[in-house]
């Protein structure tokens, strides 16, 4: 590939000398870095990420959980060029393209019934916030501005600006701006290993779908929406719940006027074995927000998609009516090229199908890990597998990532759970390195 080599004027072992004291990374403390090193990484291909001198790590995170078919994917890379030498941006209001014309129609006909308008961000939170604002100027354009209020689940992840970071309950990420959020209620969650001894997944879906009534009974009038991870809490280490939890969830929102609003951000695209989480309860919710996937990876894109019902109550002659929110690179056309050739890929290889396949060799494949002594709950839902690890040190994820970078995988523990996410090309060779690999680094837990 063409961009296999550094330039010369950017000698990759100089990089993380430098960018230690030019770079702010994100979700680190940056003083670890004094005895822990970047790494810096020039190229990748497929499941795989390069170091400057040769050395490679299997991205088994898919980089944050962005990434679907590979590093430097010659398909999504090509539709991106393409565009590139005809136009990079226009802006959104006042103009439009053909892209994001085609995107808009695609996500509508693939998502879950019903939802038949596109608003564009770049970020996940970004797509959250404009979810929420659209649920509380719905209630306040249909002349209910008391449902102001929202309600998530504990333990669930939306995103880190203000608004998003208000319907978050991870404490190590909320605790500190606390007193710059607005009040939000978290109920219970339904994830399984919540549960009570001896209750199944699916009463510990319908208990936790009870506590969510009884709020709702006495709140839903100043209640605007309910705000869920589907299926998977995923920054909260990979919680999996029933399916249960999500039909029940949609009956109570219906009962009670409240909006439900799907986070689909780390779990549509397939993630969870179906295209989207929401399938997997037959219900589609009022908002839907995708990020990460949406282009492979490839380029900052989200999009909050919506109802009629929710569009028509804010068409009107009053601009202050319409919906508020000027984000400059909404539906840049770049990143709507990269989804296109996503959806491509995900159509035209069938990949919802080959990942059972995959799911079913690394779930046969990851027995050892299973059966592991210091290894609890080993889980699989889709292209997501997540155990604990019974190790009682408190750097644990520190000392786990830095023991799979040294069996070339890239593995990056939230607290005590380590998760695999890796991209859908992984072929069957690559499984056996990341079990291999994964049961080394345990080993030197033990
Ligand atoms: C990552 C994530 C977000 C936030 O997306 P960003 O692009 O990081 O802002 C929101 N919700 C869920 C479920 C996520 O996993």
């Amino acid at each position: 590939m063409s961009n296999s080599n550094l330039s010369p004027s950017t000698p990759a072992s100089s990089l993380p000398a430098r960018s230690l004291k030019s770079i702010w990374h994100p979700c680190t403390q940056m003083k670890h870095h004094e005895t822990l090193p970047l790494v810096p990484i020039v190229r990748g291909e497929g499941v795989w990420l390069y170091g400057p001198d040769g050395e490679r790590y299997l991205d088994a995170i898919g980089s944050w959980w962005v990434n679907l078919f590979g590093h430097a994917n010659p398909r999504i890379g090509a539709a991106i060029h393409d565009q590139l030498d005809r136009l990079e941006h226009v802006m959104l209001a006042g103009f439009t393209h053909e892209p994001v014309v085609r995107l808009s129609e695609r996500l509508i006909g693939l998502v879950p019934g019903g939802l038949g308008h596109c608003f564009y961000s770049s970020d996940g939170a970004s797509a959250i916030e404009i979810a929420l604002k659209m649920s509380f100027h719905y209630w306040r354009n249909s002349g209910r501005p008391e449902k102001s209020g929202f309600v998530s689940l504990q333990n669930d992840y939306h995103g880190e600006t203000l608004g998003a970071l208000s319907v978050t309950d991870v404490a190590l990420f909320k605790q500190t701006y606390a007193p710059l959020l607005r009040p939000s209620v978290h109920v219970p969650t339904p994830d399984w290993r919540c549960a009570e001894e001896g209750i199944t997944p699916e009463a510990h879906a319908r208990r936790a779908a009870a506590a969510l009534e009884a709020h709702l009974a006495g709140h839903h009038a100043e209640t605007a929406a309910l705000i869920v991870e589907p299926l998977v809490q995923g920054a909260a280490g990979m919680g999996m719940y029933h399916p249960s939890y999500l039909s029940l969830a949609r009956q109570i929102c219906d009962r009670y006027d409240v909006h439900l609003i799907a986070d689909e951000i780390a779990v549509g695209f397939g993630r969870t074995g179906t295209l989207f989480a929401c399938e997997q309860a037959d219900i589609a919710p009022d908002f839907l927000c995708l990020g990460k996937g949406l282009s492979g990876g490839y380029l900052p894109l989200s999009v909050t998609l919506t109802s009629d019902q929710v569009y028509q109550a804010f068409y009107r002659d009053e601009t202050a009516q319409g919906f508020l929110h000027s984000h400059t690179h909404t539906g840049n056309i770049l990143a709507c090229r990269a989804a296109l050739a996503t959806l491509d890929i995900l159509e035209q290889d069938k990949v919802i199908d080959a990942n059972r396949a995959r799911a079913r060799y690394l779930n046969d494949a990851a027995k050892p890990i299973a059966a592991h002594p210091l290894v609890k709950n080993f889980r699989n839902c889709g292209m997501i597998w997540a155990f604990e690890v019974d190790a009682g040190d408190p750097g644990f994820a520190d000392r786990f990532f830095q023991a799979a970078m040294a069996q070339g995988l890239v593995l990056r523990p939230l607290e005590r759970t380590v998760y695999f996410m890796p991209p859908y090309v992984i072929g069957e060779g690559e499984m056996e390195q990341l079990v291999a690999g994964t049961l080394k680094a345990l080993d030197s837990f033990g």
